[in-house]
């Protein structure tokens, strides 16, 4: 369960990604710095290849810096082992990403109620069935994945995301393959997170609908902070990112 008390926020300071080697190597994120604070919702965009997952699966300890520091609450990454990390995910950090990696043999209800269960928690099959129906799945609950559209399938990731409640979310396109509604919906349940439960959101996004739910917009281009924004309604933001890009 989520600490109110004490959220986590996540940071990076002066982080740098580097892939390949030689004429082909990339710097995916260059000398990045970026603090989340307890409780706010971020949104990262910017164009593709500038660095977006790459900056989420190092915040999220998914993949390791080649210098630098992410920290997470009080926690440096680099400190810890690999049990540490698998630790830490799992009783505080929820991740909605392009790959599902839904368990083949567990049911779509089992997969949401996952991470609960391995962080102890207690289940509530109400509740699970309740934050099932706001995403449309209900009636999808007993089926495998391998039963379930890919649209199901991701809802049924966001779902198994968003009912722990972790500590800190990591949601990259989260909205890409929903319908408006669904999208909205789910956009409505990570600003709740934010407000009301203190959990820090951290979302990649292209849609600059979905990032007006966001209380602070970061860009980034060719992997370091184009520009920093204070939120804003969908306007503001498209017109700022047609700014930059021009
Ligand atoms: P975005 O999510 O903004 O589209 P990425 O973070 O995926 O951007 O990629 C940033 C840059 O790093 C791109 O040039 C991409 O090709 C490169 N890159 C990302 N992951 C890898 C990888 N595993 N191996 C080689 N290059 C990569
Ligand atoms: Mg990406």
């Amino acid at each position: 369960m989520v600490d109110v008390a004490r959220p986590l926020a996540v940071a990076a300071t002066h982080v740098t990604k580097r892939f390949g080697q030689g004429d082909a190597a990339v710097t995916a994120l260059d000398d990045i710095s970026v603090e989340c604070e307890r409780g706010s919702f971020t949104a990262i965009m910017g164009p593709s290849g500038s660095g977006k997952s790459t900056l989420m699966h190092l915040l999220s300890g998914l993949d390791t810096a080649d210098s630098g520091e992410i920290t997470i609450g009080e926690t440096r990454l680099s400190g810890l082992s690999d049990r540490g990390l698998t630790e830490l995910r799992r009783k505080h950090v929820g991740f909605i990403f392009q790959a599902y990696n839904l368990v083949p043999t567990l049911t779509a209800e089992q997969n949401i109620a996952l991470p609960s269960l391995l962080a102890g928690q207690a289940i509530d099959s109400a509740a699970i069935r309740s934050l099932a129906a706001t995403l449309g799945l209900e009636g999808r609950l007993r089926h495998l994945p391998a039963q379930l559209s890919g649209g199901q399938q991701q809802r049924v990731a966001i779902a198994r995301a968003l009912f722990s409640q972790p500590d800190v979310i990591f949601a990259d396109e989260p909205t890409g393959n929903l319908d408006l509604q669904r999208g909205l919906e789910v956009l409505s349940i990570l600003q709740r997170g934010a407000r009301e439960l203190g959990q820090t959101i951290i979302m990649v996004t292209h849609d600059a609908h979905a990032a007006s739910y966001a209380d602070r917009v970061i860009v980034l281009a060719d992997g370091k902070i184009r520009d920093t924004m204070a939120g804003g309604d969908a306007l503001s933001i498209a017109q700022t990112l047609a700014r930059i890009a021009a």
